[in-house]
């Protein structure tokens, strides 16, 4: 697979049909994995974290979901075809799995959210089983494991705790879950709930898909200053190279 090197972080340049494609491959051979999908601010908290990052790197995909890592790709001379967003791709990937008669698992959000996101998936992909759900709460994560035995595994697991938590919990969790292939995907369950919107699709297509949470949600303005800080550390590689801050 070809990757592209985002300030130390090895994307996949993968389209969504392909890296849709490539995880079904990976579940039906039961090969056991992870798929990120980091946007700036992961790629940013990988700068100071290299455990974090090795993390990343190790995943079974890396997909970019944020506008920011395409015009970063472009700065840097990497190649990479264009935004894969994990709820995208969590949706291309449902469809697939509906179609399998395949078991999902969802782990994450506040309590009642994936219950909810349980019930909008089960309709709107007939076929998809949902083997169980817990939220993302627990005081040990052995909870969240225990949960996911009780339910008798499946052949993914969606992981919604935000990163770098999720992340590390699908990591250091993996061969002790009965799941082949776990998503790190943050906020996804509150969309599929219902209870956080996604932009509106001219918000998407220019680009602006961040804009509009922001605007939804002014609280996150600490957490996106580390947007243009992550598009300044690229301009500086490109620059005079190197890839630190
Ligand atoms: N979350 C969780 N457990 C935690 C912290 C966060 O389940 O200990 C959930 C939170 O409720 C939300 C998701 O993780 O549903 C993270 O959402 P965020 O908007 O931060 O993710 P993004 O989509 O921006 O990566």
């Amino acid at each position: 697979m070809k990757t592209a090197n985002i300030l130390g972080v090895s994307f996949h340049n993968l389209t969504l049909t392909e890296a849709v494609d490539a995880a079904m491959e990976q579940i039906r051979a039961g090969k056991k994995g992870y798929v990120v999908t980091p946007n700036p601010e992961i790629v940013y908290l990988t700068l100071d974290d290299p455990v974090f990052r090795d993390i990343v790197n190790r995943a079974s995909l890396v997909l970019p979901d944020g506008i920011g890592v395409i015009y970063a790709a472009r700065i840097l001379g990497e190649t990479l075809s264009g935004r894969v967003p994990g709820v995208d791709f969590a949706g291309a990937l449902m469809y697939r799995m509906s179609q399998e008669g395949m078991r999902l698992f969802l782990l994450g959000a506040k309590p009642g959210v994936a219950e909810l996101a349980a019930e909008n998936l089960k309709k709107k992909y007939p076929g998809l089983i949902i083997a169980g759900t817990r939220d993302g709460y627990f005081k040990d994560d052995q909870e969240a494991i225990d949960a996911v035995k009780a339910a008798g595994g499946a052949d993914v697991m969606f992981t919604c705790l935000g990163a770098p938590k999720q992340e590390k919990f699908m990591a250091g969790h993996m061969n002790e879950l009965p799941v082949t292939l776990s998503l790190g995907l943050g906020g996804c369950l509150d969309v599929f709930a219902g209870t956080v919107q996604r932009a509106p699709d001219l918000f998407i297509k220019l680009g602006l898909e961040w804009f509009y949470r922001l605007l939804k949600q002014p609280s996150r303005i600490g957490r996106m200053m580390k947007l243009p800080k992550f598009m300044l550390i690229v301009l500086k590689t490109r620059l005079f190279g190197g890839k630190k801050k």
